[in-house]
């Protein structure tokens, strides 16, 4: 989590950094800092809260520098206050850091310093790290970069760090392990950041710093060394990215932009790719590797949080339409119980960032034990599309919404072509029916544009329930993971207890929770379960719960079990889930704003989950 920035050049660093920290807030907000260095004055700003409670604190000082770091925090080490913040300051105040991640082996350390006489100001792990480092270079007599590669020997666990000290009046030292690091190269200045975002109006020219690199950025040079201090030529590559693409564009939060964009992203995941008139889907992440593809005894899909309800419908899918096995696994379970993986097997990690540590880890331990990985990752060139052996993009763009919308569908997206370009190569699906599928997937954009014209309808029904205490969400089938992630967007912007279930299994347990306080929404679109869902809609009815339903236009029936309705275009079975979760994603955000919650920085959260 965290975000970071850095700016060493001829433009005032402030402003930059400032902007970068504003564009880098959905990965972490606790609170943020600035350090900035300049005649060899160091100076430390930080705030507990938002990176506008920070700017409002350095109104009219005096910020002038040409280099300087910036954070912003998701704590891990230490309550989110003034002095956990970062930048952190070295025991001699003469080094100024910021850090992404969690050191493991920081209470060993610190043991180690205490005795040595360090006192610490902080509770974090990252002022552990930097008086290691500090103490290193004092000992060694030697360089910043020499220490820091010292120090990074010994530590275990994930970071990315930025440094400046004082002697150094242009330089900014980085290191990255487990958790990102982007450079900007600009003509005399680069720009040191998390993600692209606080760079492209800047530069379109980046390297991808990578594991165990260490970075000497200067205004006019660029360094990349190994921890075992012999230099690599970095890779430069362009951003695909525009600017329009990282800002609001006239609404008023960026998850309901990005609700509203999916009608383009699911296109735009579709061009190029699928093409119904021919009836084919082009993928060269399948279509180079189908061999492996077809020998594959099982699929085991590893994610976490709304990409892991993503590989729920996945494995629904390519167990009906591929008969293969599938296994769907929390990426943070998964890297520690020592799976059984066989060499062959494929494993799918879906990440919106690419940058999830979890995922990351779990990877690395599958592809050691001779797994084939297919990465589906929306943030192109993070570290899961890099290590993957395949894969395939979602192209959904910047999302910045803490809360995954956008990227889920996109996820679908993919996993759906995956699934119908295995089936055709296998020959699991008839040519008839994989034809029908194409043509139906192809329509999503435009059914999902009907769904989002009555956005104003889940409004009204929101409005209604705001005041509940908890919700449950029921589906069966390929629904009952989007009633998961129903429930998950719930809790994430609004706050209210939701629990997402298969809806029959609701009579073993949560039916307890029913009674007439007790909103109950059901995605009881047209499929083979319709009937089933309609006798469980009737149960809950029975038990006077408030019942709101997803509903297919036409059905006669469940409008009369329901308080509510909200009606979306017909769809095959298969393909629904993308459009069913639409409503969903709009409720939560209608509560959200109903009840007040700052729906794109819920409390507590980060986008990128880059610790584990
Ligand atoms: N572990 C560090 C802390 O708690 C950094 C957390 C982050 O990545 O924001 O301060």
């Amino acid at each position: 989590m965290c975000g970071i920035v850095g700016y060493t050049g001829h433009r005032q660093a402030y402003p930059v950094i400032l902007k970068g920290l504003k564009r880098l807030e959905y990965r972490g907000y606790d609170s943020s800092g600035v350090a900035l260095l300049h005649n060899q004055n160091l100076q430390v700003h930080k705030k507990k809260g938002k990176v506008a409670d920070l700017e409002e604190t350095l109104i009219g000082k005096n910020l002038e520098a040409q280099i300087g770091i910036g954070h912003t925090r998701w704590a891990t080490h230490g309550e989110p206050s003034d002095r956990n913040a970062h930048p952190h300051l070295s025991s001699g105040g003469e080094i100024a850091m910021i850090h992404n991640g969690i050191i493991e082996n920081y209470a060993l350390i610190k043991q180690e310093l205490v005795n040595k006489g360090y006192s610490f100001t902080s509770d974090t792990d990252t002022e552990v790290l930097l008086n290691f480092i500090e103490d290193i270079k004092k000992n060694n007599e030697c360089s910043l970069e020499d220490a820091v590669r010292i120090a990074l020997k010994r530590v275990t666990g994930a970071y990315c760090i930025l440094l400046i000290e004082q002697s150094n009046p242009d330089t900014i030292i980085a290191a990255r392990k487990g958790s990102p690091l982007v450079i900007g190269i600009g003509k005399g200045e680069h720009f040191l950041a998390s993600d692209a975002s606080p760079i492209i109006e800047y530069t379109k020219e980046v390297v991808y710093v990578n594991d165990y690199e260490l970075a000497i950025v200067k205004p006019d040079e660029l360094i990349l060394k190994n921890l075992g201090n012999e230099k690599i030529t970095p890779f430069i590559t362009k951003l695909d990215m525009e600017l329009a693409a990282i800002e609001k564009g006239g609404y008023e939060h960026f998850m309901l932009k990005e609700i509203f964009e999916q009608p383009n992203t699911i296109f735009d995941c579709l061009r190029g790719r699928l093409d119904a008139k021919e009836g084919m889907i082009r993928m060269s992440g399948v279509d180079l590797n189908i061999e492996a593809i077809n020998k594959a005894n099982r699929i085991m899909i590893v994610a976490c949080g709304t990409s892991w309800h993503a590989g729920l419908v996945a494995e629904y899918i390519i167990e009906e339409l591929c008969r293969i096995p599938v296994e769907v696994e929390y990426a943070s379970e998964f890297r520690y119980r020592n799976p059984i993986i066989h060499p062959g097997d494929i494993i799918i990690a879906i990440s919106q960032s690419g940058e999830t540590a979890d995922t990351l880890v779990a990877l690395e331990k599958a592809k050691e034990k001779g797994a084939f990985i297919f990465g589906v990752v929306n943030a192109v060139g993070s570290s899961i599309a890099r290590i993957s052996n395949a894969g395939a993009y979602t192209h959904a763009g910047p999302e910045i919404g803490v809360a995954s919308t956008k990227a889920f569908t996109g996820q679908l997206a993919v996993l759906m072509m995956v699934a119908l370009n295995i089936a055709i190569n296998k020959g699991t699906i008839t040519q008839e029916r994989y034809k029908e599928l194409l043509v139906e997937l192809e329509a999503v954009p435009e059914k999902a544009q009907a769904i989002l014209k009555n956005a104003n309808e889940l409004k009204v029904i929101a409005e209604k329930y705001k005041d509940a205490h908890d919700f449950l969400f029921l589906g069966r089938g390929y629904n009952f993971p989007i009633a998961l992630e129903g429930a998950l967007k719930l809790k994430e912007i609004s706050y209210i207890h939701a629990e997402g279930y298969p809806a029959a299994e609701m009579k073993h347990g949560p039916i307890a929770l029913v009674d007439e306080n007790l909103p109950v929404v059901f995605i009881a679109t047209q499929d083979v379960y319709h009937e089933k869902i309609v006798s469980n809609m009737q149960e809950i009815k029975a038990r006077k719960g408030k019942i709101i339903s997803i509903i297919t236009e036409g059905d006669k029936t469940s409008p009369t079990l329901s308080d509510d309705c909200f009606s979306i275009p017909p769809a095959d079975e298969i393909i629904a889930p993308i459009l069913s979760v639409i409503p969903l994603q709009l409720l939560s955000y209608y509560v959200g704003i109903a009840k007040g919650t700052d729906v794109d920085k819920p409390r507590n959260l980060a986008k990128s989950v880059t610790v584990e």
